[in-house]
């Protein structure tokens, strides 16, 4: 957990954000700024910087299965799938997310 980390400030509970879907170490739910009809974030519970510092391959693995059962869940059979990695590729926000993005 990081004190200026967004994302687990989110992952805590500081917003009330509506969780998607939830597993044990992994967390679902949709951007403030979807730039899709659906465009939810997947991201590890723990604070993990990038996909660089992701070193723990059962979390991994659980990370995807994680996309696959929220696209499930809210209905999505066709998406699309990012991860922005570093400044210079785009990323905003250092702590480790999957952009799932798609409409129903
Ligand atoms: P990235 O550029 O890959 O780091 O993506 C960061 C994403 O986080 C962007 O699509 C933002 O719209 C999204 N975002 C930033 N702040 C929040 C927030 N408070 N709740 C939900 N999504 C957010």
């Amino acid at each position: 957990m990081s004190e200026d980390c967004i994302f687990c400030k989110i992952i805590r509970g500081d917003f009330g954000t509506e969780f998607v879907y939830e597993t044990e170490n992994t967390v679902v739910f949709n951007d403030i700024n979807p730039k899709t009809p659906v465009h939810m974030l997947v991201c590890p519970k723990k604070h993990i910087e990038t996909l660089n510092e992701l070193e723990d391959k059962a979390l991994m693995s659980e990370l995807l299965q994680t996309v696959k059962e929220a696209a499930k869940k809210v209905g999505l059979k066709s998406y699309k799938t990012l991860i922005n990695t570093g400044k210079e590729a785009g990323q905003e926000v250092f702590h480790l997310h999957i952009h799932v993005m798609g409409k129903v």
